[in-house]
């Protein structure tokens, strides 16, 4: 299903939920759907991957064309991911790692931008970025400390939080440290706070007003997603 407001009407005052799993925010955002393989599911936008958790085995040339197409072919898919590393679930470290290499390869061939999930894997991330990444990742779901945030800026990659109501004092100086221009918002489908109250949060914890905030993700996104994002603005 097509959106007619965002196909026709580009709006940077307009609420973007940078990773969710179903669409649920309504009218006035964004949200980009995260999909696992085959799935099917409701979304203006979305972005491609096989997930850690759920992918036990290399993937199958078959699979790996399945990414590869509907980056080239479907407008609806403007980058790739989530997929990545995960310590607590999924197979083991190695296998996870090569099934991530697999899917870099494709992101590299054709420049695709990358949303990675990353948890206590680290050090393996940050080493597959120096020698394959060759396209823009974010990592989403960041909720690391402020030193490891640098360290994954360092690299040159973008961070996605989900601000909310409860957070630990780690999560707000990192928060307040990352660069406005590097940072994307999100609620990985928390049903328990929208978009818009994070937006607020995150806002006043940067001395923003929500208009300026809303302007500074549009422009971070339409860079990020500049090879098939229709509005980028320059
Ligand atoms: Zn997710």
């Amino acid at each position: 299903m097509q959106s007619k407001a965002f196909y026709s009407l580009p709006n940077q005052h307009i609420y973007i939920d940078f990773h969710t799993h179903s669409m649920w925010n309504g009218d006035d955002t964004i949200e980009v759907v995260s999909v696992h393989g085959h799935q099917q599911k409701q979304c203006h936008y979305y972005t491609l991957g096989f997930h850690p958790w759920w992918t036990l085995a290399p993937l199958e040339p078959t699979e790996l064309s399945l990414l590869l197409n509907k980056y080239q072919h479907d407008e609806r898919c403007i980058g790739l991911g989530e997929f990545g590393l995960d310590n607590l679930k999924g197979p083991a470290l190695d296998i996870q790692e090569k099934i991530l290499i697999q899917q870099l390869n494709i992101a590299n061939q054709v420049a695709a931008p990358v949303v990675i999930h990353c948890v206590r894997a680290f050090d393996r991330l940050l080493r597959l970025r120096k020698s394959q990444g060759n396209s823009v990742w974010a990592i989403h779901g960041f909720v690391r400390n402020k030193i490891l945030a640098s360290q994954v800026l360092d690299a040159g990659m973008y961070i996605s939080v989900a601000p909310a109501d409860k957070m630990t004092p780690v999560f707000i100086e990192m928060l307040k440290y990352v660069p406005l221009d590097k940072v994307f918002l999100e609620t990985d489908s928390d049903f328990s706070m929208n978009i818009k109250d994070r937006y607020a949060i995150f806002a006043s914890l940067k001395n923003l007003k929500v208009e300026a905030l809303q302007e500074i993700i549009f422009q971070n996104f339409s860079t990020f997603y500049k090879n098939k994002w229709k509005y980028h603005l320059g």
